[in-house]
């Protein structure tokens, strides 16, 4: 199963079957589709449940999430409505303010895969009316949660991008926390400093605690616009080949260990 975990709604005429037919000669069955359209300023959550709804087939439904503005109840409200992910970016205080714990205690009862931006977002010009910190967004804040919720499917974005040590260690340690590699470190990064970054392996001391490989916490996700997500698999690609990523594993990256989070056959 190939999964793309990370694309943002767009409004574009047709744009839902444009983006599931691009997919589909790339090679994918899903994709996780989200509802979080910032330089509209909201959110497009009802279009992507009908979305999901119109192609079940293809399209997984990421609800855009509000903290701060939204709490557990709400949770519930999307989940009913066939979310099975939610998008957290751009929050009013650090992902790991305990004001938030009752929402990620509701996603991990719900089993519902939550998906963090982290690190420096992109910059827009009403950045300061919406207080943008990117503080907010550090990995070690999802090392928090990751300790506090167990049960909570967590991935980040990124890979945490510039705190990739940060980003490393967290996913190191804790068995329910994932990244994506999208952005543009694929593009300025050599494969030998994901290496450096994602480095442990499933035997040793300095395994993993459940004797994972690094890579098996590794997810695809594109996060460019459709005529784009060819060439984020070719830099996927390229890195887990110069690193000599066995094929299982490099199937694990492009779908089949986000297929497990979200309860799908592989
Ligand atoms: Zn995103």
């Amino acid at each position: 199963m190939r999964i793309d975990t990370h694309v943002h709604w767009s409004s574009e005429e047709g744009y839902v079957d444009r983006l599931v037919e691009a997919e589909r000669r790339l090679g994918f069955d899903k994709v996780c589709l989200n509802g979080a359209v910032w330089a509209a300023h909201r959110e497009a959550n009802d279009e992507v449940a009908a979305a999901a709804a119109r192609r079940p087939d293809a399209i997984v439904g990421f609800a855009y999430f509000r903290l701060g503005a939204w709490g557990p109840e709400r949770v519930r409200e999307l989940h009913d409505q066939g979310f099975r992910g939610l998008k957290f970016i751009r929050p009013p205080a650090r992902y790991d303010d305990r004001a938030f714990y009752p929402v990620y205690e509701a996603a991990e009862e719900l089993r519902l895969v939550a998906q963090f931006h982290t690190g420096i977002v992109a910059r827009t010009p009403t950045d300061r009316e919406h207080d943008i910190d990117n503080e907010r967004h550090r990995q070690i804040y999802l090392d928090t949660i990751a300790r506090a919720f167990p049960s909570l499917k967590i991935v980040g974005a990124h890979l945490g991008n510039p705190w990739y040590e940060e980003a490393g260690m967290a996913c190191r340690w804790n068995p329910n926390l994932y990244f994506d590699l999208s952005g543009s470190s694929l593009k300025k990064r050599p494969p030998e400093f994901f290496q450096s970054i994602l480095w442990w392996t499933e035997e040793g001391q300095y395994r993993d605690p459940e004797g994972r490989h690094a890579w098996e916490k590794v997810v695809f996700g594109s996060d460019v616009a459709i005529e784009q997500i060819g060439d984020v698999v070719n830099d996927y690609q390229r890195t887990m080949d110069a690193i000599g990523l066995p094929p299982p594993l490099q199937e694990a990256v492009f779908g089949n260990t986000m297929a497990k989070l979200l309860g799908l056959d592989t």
